[in-house]
């Protein structure tokens, strides 16, 4: 099955391409919730590039290698969105994501990330 009949990794009853495949093709993403999603499954795809150019220049790493050892890899179970605030130019989102790393049990990570639009464009700025 190719990838693109699949639902998309984020969780949403969406074909990757019609969700968020599009942002990782170019298209800018509507709002922080999407780019959220979008960065959720740029992790899944091991779309470092992506993650890189959705990050905020502040707080952007200098460079991203989601290379891991194969009994350590991460293989992520699923993404839940919880809340979303926008105003103006700032959101902020609240969401757990689930994964599990190599053979381990499941972990479960709450995480609010908090996003700037910058010339129109939704980047991620941190988390707590
Ligand atoms: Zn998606």
């Amino acid at each position: 099955m190719s990838k693109a009949a699949e639902h998309c990794p984020c969780g949403l009853d969406a074909p990757y391409d019609a969700c968020c495949g599009r942002y990782h093709a170019g298209e800018q993403a509507p709002d922080a919730v999407s780019l959220m999603r979008s960065r959720y499954t740029a992790y899944v795809l091991r779309l470092a590039d992506y993650l890189l150019a959705s990050w905020h220049p502040d707080t952007r790493p200098r460079e991203l290698s989601l290379e891991e050892p194969a009994t350590q890899r991460t293989r992520w179970l699923g993404l839940t969105v919880h809340e979303y605030h926008q105003q103006e130019d700032h959101a902020d989102v609240r969401f757990t994501a689930r994964y599990r790393i190599g053979g381990g049990s499941a972990v479960k990570m709450t995480e609010h990330s908090r996003f700037e639009r910058i010339h129109g464009r939704w980047l991620y700025r941190d988390a707590r």
